[in-house]
């Protein structure tokens, strides 16, 4: 494996009081980062303290969005470090570099590399219920002349911080979201499976109306006929109509979700019906009209799954089940972040130490 410089720093930060700290505030005291030249490939991998970083106001990222991220959480287990389903994050952080025409990493190292810088910050991961480390890979552009071009040098970088769970079996909570009917997320052909930033620039402003209309997060309908589910905020969905599970098939324009993946195993596993379809909005509608949908959620790192308990279709509100979260949702949940926690077998062998 490559070396990885230590940059020490002279004083380290005080440990936030987790009761108090907000998703992505806070970051530990080291950071990896690595560059990439023609020459050289991927070069001066170096763990340093935390800080603010030097970019040519011509830098392509700042110009053309050349550049993806990841992200993908720690766990505390007994003291050890762990980490959920890693190398699904760092392939498709190549397919997302591909995609974008840019320079890719050899996930091993990648890999390798989350894991020395884990190593200096594991004191950092909190053992609360629910909370973990939040890792942010990610790859720029920084090359320094003008004109659209493919950057020929890019930065990697790896960044941590400890976050609260979102909520905990018992008070998991529902969310309020909008059927987005003017804007679009993604479109077949364009950028919509990768995970890079124009995507989530693109997205804020139909975030803002729904917002302001007293929602939490929109469903994205398809970028082409605005007929068919896509996705919801930044998550994947999920519905459960008459016991079988449903979600979007990937089509180009839906990310593939770490999680979305992990729920089709783990339910066709476990006896559950799982069906991958080209699903029209109409279906959704009729089958919480009719009362054969009980369950609507969405399903993410962050989250892991967030439970919808209203739906605005185009004017016309749902309250999905009873508006509280549904049992498959909170067997799903329960599964997962208990596979995370190690309070559940792993049986899919999802954990890396
Ligand atoms: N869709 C979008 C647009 C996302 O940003 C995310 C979060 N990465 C997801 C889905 C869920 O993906 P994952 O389960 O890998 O976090």
């Amino acid at each position: 494996m490559m070396e990885i410089k230590f940059i020490e720093r002279k004083e380290l930060k005080e440990k936030p009081d987790m009761s108090t700290v907000t998703f992505g505030s806070t970051f530990t005291d080291y950071m990896l980062t690595a560059s990439y030249n023609e020459e050289n490939g991927w070069h001066d991998w170096t763990i340093e303290p935390y800080g603010p970083i030097q970019l040519a106001p011509t830098a392509v990222v700042l110009h053309y969005a050349q550049t993806v991220f990841e992200g993908l959480k720690a766990y505390n287990v007994n003291g050890e470090a762990v980490l959920f389903r890693p190398n699904e994050n760092f392939a498709r952080l190549n397919r997302s570099l591909e995609r974008m025409s840019m320079a890719k990493i050899d996930e091993d190292d990648a890999l390798f590399a989350l894991k020395e810088l884990l190593k200096v910050e594991k004191d950092w991961i909190p053992t609360g219920e629910g909370q973990s480390l939040y890792i942010r890979p990610f790859v720029f552009g920084d090359d320094h002349t003008l004109g659209v071009h493919p950057s020929t040098t890019y930065k990697f970088m790896i960044l941590l911080s400890p976050v609260g769970g979102l909520f905990s079996a018992g008070t998991m909570g529902t969310t309020k979201i909008y059927v987005e009917d003017k804007f679009v997320r993604a479109v077949r052909g364009g950028v919509g499976e990768a995970k890079t930033g124009g995507n989530y620039a693109a997205s804020m402003k139909a975030q803002e109306v729904a917002q302001s209309l007293g929602y939490d997060q929109v469903l994205w309908l398809d970028g082409v006929e605005q007929k068919y589910l896509e996705e919801v905020g930044a998550m994947n969905i999920f519905y459960v109509q008459n016991g079988e599970l449903f979600t979007p098939q990937l089509n180009g324009s839906i990310l593939p979700g770490v999680t979305r993946k992990s729920i089709i195993e783990f339910a066709k596993d476990a006896g559950y019906t799982v069906n991958e379809a080209r699903i029209p909005l109409e279906d959704l509608d009729a089958g919480l009209k009719d009362g054969s949908i009980t369950e609507v959620f969405g399903a993410g790192t962050a989250a892991v799954v967030a439970p919808v308990g209203e739906l605005n279709i185009h004017g016309n509100k749902y309250v999905v089940g009873d508006g509280n979260v549904g049992p498959v949702a909170k067997e799903i949940y329960t599964t997962l972040t208990g596979i995370q926690n190690g309070k559940v077998e792993d049986k899919f062998n999802w954990i890396v130490k």
